[in-house]
């Protein structure tokens, strides 16, 4: 799991990251709103811890950008004890939960097991994309109904790809999310797994389409025939 920590205040930064990677969990920290804003454009987090006073841009605002946008991201708010009113606009803008400050880790701790339990809950164990059904506990693939062979890691890579038909993902979020590489190498070894992807579902490989220079996205139009 990859979270992004907000907050300016470099004492409470540390000891949240300090805590939460004791989770195992992968851990980014920003320091100021608009940097925030632009890491959680640029690359994919399960979660996002988010302090409302911030330089640069405040979170509540970032956090209305982000639902304006569809970026349905888990979102946890910091807040100060005083203002209530915060926590409410936070919360009608589409947070998640709130701790106010100040808080023990474990307690952050616990919130965000409680959110990620509550999304994940929402999430359906069968996920179809067209002609593709991919069954994430059994982590069994079915294109057209017919039962497709995959390793580990090419499971992975549709898995992520499928989040979001239509967003592009780029060469180095696909390295980080399915590989954990955190640099972009002269490697080549997306586009072989694509290619290799492409080959088991055959008929229907026209769903992965490139984006020259970029990197790859599942075709829309097949997001589009999703059963009602
Ligand atoms: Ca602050």
């Amino acid at each position: 799991m990859k979270i992004l920590v907000v907050e300016d205040e470099t004492r409470i930064a540390q000891f949240i990251e300090m805590g939460l990677r004791e989770q195992g969990w992968q851990v980014d920290v920003q320091h100021r709103g608009d940097e925030a804003m632009a890491a959680l454009q640029n690359r994919v987090y399960d979660l996002a811890i988010l302090d409302i006073m911030l330089p640069g841009r405040d979170g509540l605002s970032i956090l209305r950008q982000l639902r304006e946008q569809a970026n349905h991201v888990p979102v946890i708010l910091l807040t100060a004890r005083t203002t209530l009113n915060e926590r409410i606009e936070g919360l009608q803008l589409g947070a998640d939960d709130y701790v106010t400050k100040p808080f023990y880790v474990e307690e952050l701790i616990a919130r965000i097991q409680a959110v990620m339990r509550r999304s994940s809950g929402h999430e359906q164990s069968q996920r179809q994309v067209g002609p593709l059904v991919l069954n994430l506990p059994r982590r069994e693939v079915r294109v057209n109904g017919r039962e497709i062979e995959m390793t580990a890691r090419e499971f992975n890579l549709l898995e992520y790809l499928t989040r979001s038909p239509g967003r592009v993902y780029t060469r180095t979020q696909i390295l980080e999310r399915v590989w954990d590489l955190h640099f972009d190498p002269s490697t080549n070894i997306v586009d072989v797994y694509i290619q290799r992807l492409r080959k088991k579902i055959g008929p229907e490989e026209s769903l992965i389409e490139t984006v020259r220079g970029v990197g790859y996205r599942i075709r829309t139009d097949a997001a589009e025939e999703l059963p009602q």
